[in-house]
């Protein structure tokens, strides 16, 4: 009896080891499934930023055959400028930021950082210049600390400490029992939606790259938060190509140009003054938000 019990036993061990390495394999295969459709060309060049402007050309895309999702869509973003987007959900928002990282390949225009077409140059150096803060994040099953390295493995223990405090995670890393050890992931602790964000947003910054999407990446972090964090990432920004999409219109009020989307296209795009005075979508949405903004004090 007691023979048969413990290859039992341990076969159970095994077996629940091999599920949990089995969900981290297809967290991971998830990601990369969307990859695998999409190849560099033959001696592809490593991507040149000098300087890190991004435009949009006549872009076309469509998820499936007969629903296109963006219809000749074009935009600039000047080096060290702030582009904001804003438009209802299912617009095609995070369609842009999935683009420009190329996890799609659009049907027809162009997409070109510093005037070279993203499709001419390794994904890998394409990747590497770009960050983003995406709309939900996947921590893996390992500790806070390591979920954070990932965004870039050789950094110094001193570079993730500096962005833990500007991601505003240190009190909430020193209420843990294990603090920056603690596990997370679907095995781990539960952390909550904004807390996962601002574990992102610390991925993020210290991978440091020239590039930074935030796709709506403070929705799920109360005001005060948000205050503190936009703040830390505007200080961020000044030094970066910043495309930011947003739900809640106050936080980007300070963008050098504001896109409104509506069934794929621009419908309006100016500053926040410009697009208030436009009296269209935008004016519109800013005055349906203070009014909720108001009701809700
Ligand atoms: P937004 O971020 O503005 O809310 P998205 O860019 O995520 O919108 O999506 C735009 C449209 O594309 C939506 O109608 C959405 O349902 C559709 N869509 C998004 N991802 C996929 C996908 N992988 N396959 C098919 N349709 C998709
Ligand atoms: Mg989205």
């Amino acid at each position: 009896m007691l023979q048969l019990f413990i290859p039992l036993n341990f076969l159970g061990f095994v077996y629940r080891e091999i599920r949990r390495s089995l969900t981290d394999l297809e967290n991971m295969l998830g990601l990369l499934k969307k990859e695998a459709a999409i190849k560099d060309k033959a001696q592809a060049p490593q991507l040149q930023l000098p300087q890190g402007r991004i435009e949009f050309k006549q872009v076309h895309f469509s998820y499936q055959p007969g629903r296109p999702i963006l219809n000749g869509l074009s935009f600039v973003v000047e080096p060290g400028q702030k582009l904001a987007i804003v438009g209802a959900s299912g617009a095609g928002k995070s369609t842009i930021a999935r683009l420009l990282y190329r996890f799609y390949d659009i049907h027809s225009g162009a997409i070109e950082i510093d005037g070279q077409d993203i499709r001419d140059v390794t994904q890998h150096s394409l990747r590497q210049s770009i960050a983003i803060v995406p709309q939900d994040t996947v921590l893996f099953n390992t500790s806070i600390r390591e979920n954070i390295r990932y965004g870039k493995p050789d950094a110094s223990e001193a570079e993730v400490d500096q962005v833990i405090k500007m991601a505003h995670l240190e009190a909430f890393i020193q209420s843990l029992p294990q603090g920056d050890q603690t596990l997370v992931g679907e095995r781990g602790l539960k952390v909550s939606g904004g807390e996962k964000q601002r574990i992102a947003i610390a991925r993020v910054l210290l991978k440091g790259s020239p590039i930074l999407i935030f796709d709506e990446a403070t929705s799920a972090l109360d005001s005060n938060s948000e205050a503190a964090i936009l703040q830390a990432l505007a200080e961020l920004a000044e030094h970066h190509t910043s495309l930011v999409i947003a739900h809640r219109l106050s936080t980007i009020i300070d963008a050098d140009n504001i896109l409104v989307m509506h069934q794929g296209a621009v419908a309006e795009a100016g500053t926040h003054q410009q697009l208030l005075a436009k009296q269209g979508l935008y004016a519109q949405l800013w005055a349906k938000q203070q009014e909720a903004k108001i009701k809700a004090e």
